[in-house]
């Protein structure tokens, strides 16, 4: 497995594509520029300025498939064509009253019935606090009792995640629950769990997330292995590091709590290596996904497998990355026969943006250095220049 075949890497991208990247890449590698646009980007917005077209041609371009499931197909083909399967994210953020809620919750189902009839669609994705409250999931999991009110939210939300879940069951399609806030997390594993229960008896749909800079996901592993081996039901698992590290480290100090989280990136790494270690060694019961940027997390994977007789393209393992980035890794993987799916986010270009912004910050650079993306662009922009 060679991450540093670059001409596999941006087989999927034109000249002009590259272009585009390398000038946005470029721009948001500049830390100082990068916090001045994005702060621009809020301003124009709070403001209601005319900014998405502006928007929508250069960022939004590169990292989102369109602004509708229709309107994403081009991306969905595209990455298809290089064995690359689309994993529709419906990215639309801070949404707050019930009408916003069962709109994501119809929306998440319309992901699932075009997956349904396409096999470039190996996943759907949602996230719990697209379909409810923060802060009723913030009491679920502390485990306050709840008003009369907030007892029927829930029941509202539970019943569209359930719905969710059992018509990915139905129509088989595997479906990954995202991991978000550790002060909200134990609502979503408790509920995820019973999912699982209910609907991953004989084929696994459904797919909880374990961040692993938590330090304390190695035991949470364990503990749904032996459980799963003595109800027996099988568990789907996305293995990530996880995107909130800076908050969880704010919030536990603001509350003065044990921090939830490792305090270096090698305790970071070392577990999600042994989180994937510890999955191969119990694949009966065990289907994963890594969805890591990370060349020797990933790495790691290939090896596990090929050391226990797996074939690359077994279902039970799968490798993912997000749209517009990491292509050196999802393009080589794929090239050489593994299981590999994009998030491919999508949604109206002004409900996009907190994503959009995460993505800025992300590929700013740290003390000067050029970012991963960009070398790998300038990389490719110098081996067509010279052919
Ligand atoms: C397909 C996909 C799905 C994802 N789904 C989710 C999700 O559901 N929930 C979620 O929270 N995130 C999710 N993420 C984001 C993910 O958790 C990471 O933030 C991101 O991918 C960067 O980690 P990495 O493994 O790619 O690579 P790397 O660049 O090797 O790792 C960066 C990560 O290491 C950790 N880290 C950095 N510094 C430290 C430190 N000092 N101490 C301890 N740890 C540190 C952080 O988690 C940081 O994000 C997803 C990512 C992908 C690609």
């Amino acid at each position: 497995m060679d991450f540093s075949n670059i001409k596999n890497a941006f087989s999927g991208k034109s000249n002009s594509d590259l272009n585009r990247a390398y000038l946005l890449f470029k721009t948001i590698n500049n830390p100082k520029i990068s916090r001045i646009l994005t702060g621009i980007v809020k301003i124009c917005l709070n403001l209601r300025l005319p900014i998405t077209p502006i928007i929508k041609q250069t960022v939004f371009k590169h990292f989102c498939g369109g602004t509708t499931i229709e309107d994403s197909q081009k991306t969905i083909d595209t990455l298809w064509e290089h064995k690359i399967g689309t994993i529709l994210d419906y990215s639309a953020e801070g949404k707050k009253t019930e009408e916003d809620f069962n709109f994501v919750y119809e929306e998440t189902i319309r992901t699932i019935n075009k997956a349904s009839s396409e096999k470039s669609i190996p996943f759907c994705v949602f996230k719990f606090t697209g379909l409810t409250n923060f802060k009723l999931l913030e009491k679920i999991s502390s485990n306050k009792k709840l008003t009369n009110n907030e007892l029927k939210e829930k029941e509202n939300f539970e019943s569209r995640v359930e719905k969710i879940c059992e018509s990915a069951a139905e129509k088989k399609v595997k479906i990954f629950i995202d991991a978000e806030e550790s002060w909200i997390q134990n609502a979503i594993d408790d509920m995820t769990l019973n999912m699982m229960r209910k609907f991953n008896k004989k084929n696994c749909w459904i797919y909880n997330t374990i961040q692993m800079y938590r330090n304390d996901r190695l035991d949470y592993l364990s503990e749904i292995l032996d459980i799963c081996k003595k109800e027996r039901f099988l568990v789907g698992l996305k293995i990530v590091r996880g995107a909130y590290h800076e908050k969880e480290i704010e919030r536990s100090k603001k509350y003065g709590y044990k921090c939830p989280v490792h305090q270096t990136k090698k305790d970071t790494d070392n577990d999600f290596n042994k989180a994937l270690k510890i999955c191969i060694k119990n694949s009966t019961n065990l289907s994963i996904c890594a969805g890591t940027h990370n060349e020797d997390s990933s790495l790691l994977l290939t090896k596990l497998m090929i050391k226990s007789g797996f074939k690359k393209n077994n279902e039970k393992f799968f490798f993912s990355q997000l749209l517009g980035m990491s292509d050196h890794i999802s393009y080589n993987l794929s090239k050489d026969g593994y299981n590999v799916a994009k998030y491919v986010p999508y949604g109206p270009v002004k409900d996009v943006i907190p994503y959009l912004v995460r993505r800025a910050e992300e590929n700013t650079s740290i003390a000067g250095q050029m970012g991963r993306e960009l070398t790998n662009i300038s990389r490719e922009k110098k081996r067509r220049k010279n052919i």
